[in-house]
């Protein structure tokens, strides 16, 4: 996804607003089994500063994510702000945020997987009271519920007892 900067170049000091949609990549959601469910809206306040540009704004997607303890996909909205700077030259500074513009162009993608990246727990949960899989058949037990766990006895606590 990429902010054509050209006509804001000309005007230091000024600002321009940028509003953007594009379709995620799913291969950068894959790994951790997840998928975009709607393109990546991008509302963005860009400022050229004379000698760098600044960029304020906000990201929103929707992805789907697998929970950690039913397997089952859910819905995850994302809603984050983002600042991102932008330069004709990658400058002196050692700064790996900056984006080098290329024939006017700031290529925005990848900052913006890094935010949302961010917003993706490391145990992605379809709720915080998921009850999960029965450790004996399998079941979801949010949909139903199964005879295996009757006795209420944890398989863990099962093992200790043979040590006894
Ligand atoms: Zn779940
Ligand atoms: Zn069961």
């Amino acid at each position: 996804m990429k902010v054509n900067l050209k006509s804001l170049q000309m005007r230091t000091m000024d600002s321009e607003e940028f509003h953007l949609s594009a379709p995620g990549r799913d291969s950068f959601l894959s790994d951790i089994g997840g998928r975009f469910l709607e393109p990546v809206v991008i509302d963005l306040l860009v400022e050229n500063t004379g000698k760098m540009f600044i960029g304020r704004g906000r990201v929103s997607t929707m992805i789907s994510l697998t929970c950690g303890r039913c397997l089952e996909e859910f819905k995850l909205p994302i809603t984050t702000g983002l600042t991102l700077n932008a330069s004709e030259t990658s400058g002196c500074e050692e700064d790996e945020e900056l984006i080098v513009l290329e024939d006017s162009q700031a290529e925005i993608m990848p900052r913006i997987e890094e935010e949302i990246f961010s917003l993706i727990p490391l145990n992605p949960l379809c709720s915080e009271g998921c009850k999960g899989l029965c450790p004996f058949c399998g079941i979801n037990l949010n949909l139903t519920t199964c005879s295996c766990g009757k006795n209420d006895v944890d398989p863990r606590w099962e093992k200790l007892k043979q040590f006894k």
